[in-house]
């Protein structure tokens, strides 16, 4: 009887070398540093916990940002203001400082990335689970954009 063997991930958390059971941000992190970020991120959106204190957080906030692609655009917002976004990566929505209810809808929706998010249509949006009006517009605030409606009036 042969059995295959892959090759365990380690946890990406400085200096750990436990196995890796779970992933934050596309990271393979062990149970510990997984649940330990989590929590800090959950008492971070619940009660805006200063980012200092998020220590585990920190530790491999820098790997997250490593891993996930650079890009460099500037939006025009709809009142003309500029707003220049040079060297945004296409942030884990971890990243991103949305309330936990938006971030949770999020999550349940799938959507991991801040860059799954541009790609929507307002109608798509809107239709996801969970996503009212109130988080649609806390999106476009922390993203900078404006969801437009999927077909534009033929003329
Ligand atoms: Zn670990």
């Amino acid at each position: 009887m042969t059995t295959m063997f892959s090759t365990p991930k380690l946890c990406s958390y400085p200096e750990c070398k436990a196995v890796a059971k779970k992933t934050w941000a596309l990271l393979p992190l062990c149970y510990g540093h997984h649940d330990t970020i989590r929590l800090e991120t959950l008492k971070y959106y619940a009660n805006r916990m200063p980012y200092d204190h998020r220590q585990h957080y920190l530790q491999i906030a820098r790997l997250i940002k490593r891993i996930t692609p650079f890009y460099a655009q500037s939006v025009k917002k709809s009142d003309g203001v500029v707003k220049k976004t040079n060297e945004m990566p296409n942030r884990p929505i971890e990243a991103l400082d949305f309330t936990i209810k938006t971030y949770a809808a999020l999550k349940r929706n799938g959507i991991n990335f801040e860059n799954e998010l541009r790609k929507k249509s307002y109608e798509e949006i809107t239709s996801l689970r969970n996503i009212g009006r109130k988080s649609v517009e806390e999106i476009e605030e922390t993203l900078g954009i404006e969801f437009k409606p999927a077909k534009e009036d033929a003329k």
